[in-house]
């Protein structure tokens, strides 16, 4: 009756993108690089769903040497995991979420993408959390040289 997904996911800082972070765009003076907008947050929800259906995974669904995926919102890749796992008879009963990043400070973006998150997962907004670390400057993430995320999707049977 109930499926539960992981998902992980990691980007390097880069210099003139916008940053996006869980559907939300961050006034921050570097961005997230990849094929896409970059949206770590959403990739690894992503994931989370596609794991607790036991699909492919993010990169082989939405190949990041597709063109048509070039700067895409990668809300469209949340959106197709919530629609594969509806057509399996599963939709998300709550979501969580982790990101570690030395900067920016994110408290005050949090409940913004709580917000987006919930809206692409159908659920309310007080069955998703968005909790933000840093890594105490250890390693790559604590040198800030970009941003991890880990995500958890419980997804249940629609009735
Ligand atoms: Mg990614």
């Amino acid at each position: 009756m109930y499926r539960i997904g992981m998902g992980y996911d990691s980007h390097r800082f880069v210099e003139g993108r916008p940053l996006v972070l869980g559907g939300v765009r961050i006034d921050h003076p570097l961005g997230l690089g990849g094929h896409s907008d970059g949206d770590a947050v959403l990739h690894a929800v992503t994931d989370a769903v596609l794991g607790a259906i036991g699909a492919d995974d993010i990169g082989q669904l939405f190949p990041d040497n597709d063109p048509k995926y070039a700067g895409a919102d990668s809300a469209q890749f949340v959106r197709r995991a919530v629609a594969l796992a509806g057509e399996k008879g599963y939709r998300a009963a709550n979501c969580d979420v982790t990101v570690i990043a030395e900067a920016p400070r994110l408290a005050e973006h949090k409940a913004a993408m709580r917000q987006t998150l919930a809206a692409l997962l159908d659920l309310p907004s007080d069955a998703v959390a968005v909790k933000a670390k840093t890594n105490e400057t250890m390693g790559a993430i604590g040198r800030g040289e970009g941003i991890a995320v880990m995500a958890v999707v419980m997804l249940t049977q629609a009735s």
